[in-house]
């Protein structure tokens, strides 16, 4: 069975795709550590995140892993490197490169294969599993998301203005949802969840329900 998340940052996507995957007993796919990982292999070539040629040539030597919550590229760990704001901003220009949406969309579909997973990302109900069971798009305000974005940030010691982020957030989501290829839109039967006044578990008892109910149809 596949169930898949998608939304912007900031949504709750990562925490509500871990939270019901341990209530489910499904594995978890982080779709946006791939892009992350392609991103942090442009950023130390040097190269420009926007470059298909160059990419095209850096996606030949690529190996890239995720279990869970942890992420190799080639054989170094990078679960917390891809993380840094430069990253995130190269992520969603990689993103937009359509020989990179293709080389992880193989690779996304590959770990779904024979198992009961829940993905998450900004394509995964619409384009790599158009045929999953069950679909949910989350959002939030863009004031909430970038509160949480600040909070995360800062537990991790990197302290930054709401006013930065916002506008971080902003040139993300627009670069996300107006790429031509898989921009991020909810998928026709999408169930659409605003958690911006939710609690994360109110929002992953909700999934959970939607979840059980199509199963015992
Ligand atoms: O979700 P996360 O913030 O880690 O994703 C980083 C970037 O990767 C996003 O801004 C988006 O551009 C890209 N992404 C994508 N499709 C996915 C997952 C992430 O385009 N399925």
């Amino acid at each position: 069975m596949i169930i898949t998340i998608d939304g912007p940052a900031g949504t709750g996507k990562s925490t509500a795709a871990r939270l019901l995957a341990a209530r489910l007993g499904f594995d978890v796919l982080d779709t946006g550590a791939m892009y992350r990982a392609v991103a942090l292999a442009v950023l130390r070539k040097q190269a420009s995140p926007d470059d298909e040629t160059a990419l095209q040539s850096l996606l030949r030597d690529l190996r890239i892993r995720v279990d869970g919550p942890r992420v190799w590229l080639n054989d170094e760990e990078v679960t917390e490197a891809i993380r840094e704001p430069a990253v995130s901003q190269a992520a969603s220009r990689v993103a937009a490169v359509p020989a990179v949406r293709r080389f992880l969309m193989e690779l996304q579909r590959a770990a779904g294969r024979n198992r009961n997973i829940i993905t998450e990302g900004r394509d995964q109900g619409t384009v790599v599993f158009p045929q999953a069971e069950v679909k949910f798009f989350l959002t939030a305000t863009p004031a909430e998301r970038a509160e949480r974005r600040r909070r995360e940030l800062a537990t991790r010691g990197i302290f930054r203005r709401t006013e930065e982020i916002l506008a971080e957030q902003e040139e993300r989501d627009r670069r996300d949802s107006n790429r031509s290829m898989a921009p991020l839109i909810p998928a026709p039967d999408a169930i659409l969840i605003d958690t911006t006044s939710r609690t994360v578990d109110e929002v992953v008892s909700l999934m959970e329900e939607h979840v059980r109910s199509w199963h015992d149809r």
